[in-house]
This record gives C-alpha cells, sequence and structure tokens, in this order.
C-alpha cells in the first residue's frame, strides 16, 4: 500500500477534483471511482482516506503526513472510522453479509451499519468498496437504501471497472470519477521501483504492452507467459526452418498447461498474438530503415522482407481478432503457424 500521495502515478486532476470540492465544502457523499483494473483506484481511494483523517493537515489540503495517531493506526488498519471491504478470498460476489451484516443480525452489522455510527475518532466515517460492481443485487439494495439517506459526515467510494456493471440506482445516486490508464512511462517506473522487474529494458517492453495497467502487466510477466513468448520469437526469428504445426503444437501445449480455464486459455492466446505481432512489427520496422543485420534483410532483401512482413502481421491480427469471436484457439493457432509458414515460403521462392 502506498503511504504517500507522491508514489500515486497520475490521477492528478481527479486529486485536484476531491481537493477542490473540499476546500469548497462540497464533498458529495458517494463517488464512484471508475476505469481499468490495475491503474491505481485502490490505491486513490486509501489515500483519499487518510487525507480525510490525517490530524496534521488540513482538509483541504488533502495530504498525508504518515505520523500522526490517524495515519499510523490507519497504515495497520486499524482506524475506527474506516472501513473497507470487498469479494472475499474464493467468492465471485460481495455478499450481503458485508453490506447488511448476517442473516441473524440483518441491519445490525456491515458497512451500512458502521457508517450510521457517529464517528468515533474523527470527523467522518469512509467506507471503500472495491470491486463494487460484483456486489450481488441483494447486496446492492441493501447499500442502496444507504445512499438514498446517507448519514451525515459519511463517504462512500465505489471503486469499479465499469460504472455501467452497477445498478442504475446506485449510479445516480453516485457522482462518477473516470480513471485513466498509466502512461507507459509511469507503469516502467513501478515496475523498476517495486522491482516487479529487474532491467530498464524489460520494464520499457512490458510497460509498452501492457495498456497502463499494472493488472495486465503481472500478466504478461507470469513465467509460463514469457517462456512461450521466447520460444515462438525464435520460431519466428528462423523462418526458413519453421515447422508451423510443432510450433501450434508447443503453443497449444503451453496454453493448456498455463490454465485450465477456457477464459484464460484465450486470454493467454491473445497475449501470445501480441508478442507476435509486436516482433513482426519491429522487424518490419527495421526493414524499412534499411536494416542491414536482419537475416530477412540479407536473405530477401530489405523490399521484399517488408513485402513479407506486411501480410504476416495483418494475419496475426485477423487471428487474434478470430480468438474474440470466439473461434477455438487451438485452430485459429494451428491455421495461423501453417498461413506464416506459407507466406515465407511463397516470399522466398520469388
Ligand atoms: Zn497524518
Amino acid at each position: 500500500m502506498l503511504s504517500s500521495w507522491d508514489q500515486l502515478k497520475g490521477h492528478s486532476e481527479q486529486r485536484e477534483l476531491f481537493r477542490r470540492s473540499l476546500e469548497l465544502g462540497r464533498l458529495s457523499h458517494a463517488y464512484v471511482l471508475a476505469g481499468p483494473e490495475g491503474i491505481g483506484k485502490r490505491q486513490f481511494a486509501r489515500l483519499l482516506a487518510q487525507s480525510v483523517f490525517c490530524r496534521n493537515h488540513e482538509l483541504a489540503e488533502l495530504q498525508i503526513c504518515g505520523d500522526c495517531r490517524a495515519c499510523r493506526a490507519f497504515a495497520v488498519n486499524a482506524w475506527p472510522d474506516y472501513i473497507e471491504i470487498g469479494v472475499p478470498e474464493g467468492k465471485n460476489t460481495i455478499p450481503i453479509a458485508l453490506i447488511a451484516g448476517e442473516d441473524g443480525k440483518r441491519g445490525r452489522e456491515g458497512l451500512c451499519y458502521e457508517l450510521s455510527m457517529a464517528p468515533q475518532a474523527s470527523d467522518r466515517r469512509v467506507a471503500v468498496i472495491n470491486d463494487a460492481g460484483l456486489m450481488n443485487t441483494e447486496s446492492a439494495n441493501a447499500l442502496l437504501k444507504t445512499l438514498e439517506e446517507p448519514p451525515a459526515d459519511s463517504l462512500i467510494l465505489l471503486v469499479c471497472d465499469n460504472p455501467d456493471t452497477l445498478l442504475p440506482t446506485i449510479r445516480s445516486r453516485c457522482q462518477i470519477i473516470r480513471f485513466f490508464p498509466m502512461s507507459a512511462d509511469d507503469v516502467k517506473q513501478i515496475l523498476l521501483q517495486e522491482e516487479i522487474v529487474d532491467s530498464e529494458e524489460e520494464a520499457a517492453s512490458i510497460a509498452a504492452l501492457c495498456e497502463g495497467s499494472l493488472e495486465i502487466a503481472r500478466q504478461l510477466l507470469n513465467p509460463d507467459l514469457r517462456k512461450l513468448k521466447s520460444s515462438v520469437a525464435k520460431h519466428l526469428s528462423q523462418m526458413e526452418a519453421m515447422k508451423p504445426l510443432k510450433i501450434a503444437a508447443s503453443v497449444i501445449e503451453g496454453i493448456e498447461e498455463m490454465s485450465s480455464s477456457t477464459a484464460e486459455q484465450r486470454q493467454n492466446a491473445q497475449w501470445l498474438l501480441r508478442f507476435v505481432a509486436d516482433a513482426i512489427q519491429d522487424r518490419l520496422k527495421g526493414l524499412a530503415h534499411g536494416d542491414l543485420a536482419d537475416p530477412l534483410t540479407q536473405k530477401l532483401g530489405a523490399r521484399s522482407g517488408v513485402d513479407l512482413l506486411a501480410p504476416m502481421l495483418e494475419r496475426t491480427i485477423a487471428a487474434s481478432r478470430q480468438i474474440d469471436g470466439s473461434s477455438p484457439v487451438k485452430l485459429v493457432l494451428e491455421a495461423l503457424f501453417d498461413d506464416l509458414a506459407k507466406l515465407f515460403r511463397v516470399a522466398a521462392k520469388r
């Protein structure tokens, strides 16, 4: 967890928006913090809550000192006026028990009950609901009652990927604040600072692919996926010896070994196709700039090399679309590598 706003990458406009609302005394009771997964929304929500509690800063400063009683208790999740919930381990939804109490104690426990109590140690109670789109109908309806008549001095932050996954009645009672993906440069810095990767080069390559999301960066760093990536890269670098069915078989095997879930297999196949497309694109750029070191330039000449790589890239992108359109991963990959090998053979004969 972050211990200062300085550690948060990006989202300065959103922070300024909250700071202004606090300065003007116009903070709403409920907000939806919406935006893609893995870009720091949850961190933002926590920093915002901690800033509300910090004793050494005025509210309108939206700052944390890290040292006062509130900050220290907050850091170890022990500040009594802060409530944070999300999907429990092993569950797919946020159960009503977390919102409104267990069956026998409905209305006398849970987030809504706690919010209805006067703050114990500060001026306000703050509740954060992570993955708010995953509240089941019962939970959402229970929360709705609180949103309709929010307790004085309460602040509710609903964190979610897509506000459309919330009940319209919930959405309409919250102010929606949109968050955007981080810049590739910010992602690169986080990957290095948090020692998620150890080389500058690797950080840059993951940052370029992960669409500004640390969550995607982590998926891309899966060691099995990286192994598969380097094996495909090796095959692609020796196109003259490319054995399409063998490559397809080893890729499919790798994907199946990584996960038995069809959805995850599709996702991993997509990443792999992105790697293939990026590798082809890099070579294409090199050849277009007259890269003499590329074996393709030596074998075919730069011009014919470009004429070969461009359709290969198109074919790879088409395969990615087929997977999106839920064609079977195995068939798509077999056909793709077969076509890539054919394109090479035709070019080599010219
Ligand atoms: Zn403090």
